[in-house]
């Protein structure tokens, strides 16, 4: 791509270092800056900036947050004495966007994987153990995608909190809602046979 300015040339370089974004749609993102008031541009590079040097990670559940503890953690009404276990910060953002859920969450950090290097000890698996162990918790629920490494990590995790009273669950696994079942596989199949629900239980 041959571009008039160099200075044009390295802001388009910069776009498309970001995930999903080709050259044609770093140039789009950039001309569109370009023709944007100088203060504008200033309040966007400033919004990003503050984003990355002030946002921490907090504390206790390894969420994002403003401040050393997340805005959920320090919400006493949220039920703490139940923790939902998560790979990712996207985890909790999928999660909390359903408002189906009141209690914390724990952010591993990734699941366990050994062919990609990944161990136990990669991920903040110690931490939430001491968080089972000290923090009066009831129930841990593992939100993990359904995989052999996510079914390792729920495993590991859960030979770790031994001995221990707590409750361990994990989100249902099944058939995708407006999912067909002729086109699941047997795995996901077997699973929802396996976790069926009562018909009350519905939500239509
Ligand atoms: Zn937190």
């Amino acid at each position: 791509m041959q571009l008039p300015s160099a200075l044009l040339e390295q802001a388009v370089n910069e776009f498309s270092k970001l995930p999903g974004i080709g050259k044609k749609t770093a140039l789009r993102l950039v001309l569109h800056l370009l023709k944007q008031e100088p203060e504008k541009v200033e309040a966007f590079g400033a919004a990003l900036l503050r984003m990355r040097k002030d946002t921490h990670i907090c504390q206790r559940c390894y969420n994002i947050s403003d401040s050393l503890l997340c805005s959920i953690c320090s919400n006493p009404m949220r039920k703490q004495e139940l923790i939902c276990v998560v790979e990712s910060i996207r985890d909790v953002i999928a999660i909390e966007s359903t408002q189906q859920y009141n209690g914390t969450y724990h952010v591993l950090g990734g699941i366990i994987s050994p062919l990609d290097g990944v161990g136990p000890d990669q991920l903040y698996i110690e931490p939430l153990v001491k968080r089972v162990q000290e923090d009066g918790i009831q129930e841990l629920i593992f939100a993990l995608n359904p995989t052999i490494q996510g079914d390792t990590t729920i495993y590991y995790i859960q030979k770790k909190i031994q001995p221990s009273t707590v409750k361990v669950t994990t989100i249902a696994r099944g058939i995708a809602f407006g999912g067909e079942l002729e086109y699941a596989d047997e795995m996901t199949l077997a699973r929802s046979l396996q976790h069926r629900m009562p018909v009350e239980n519905l939500k239509v």
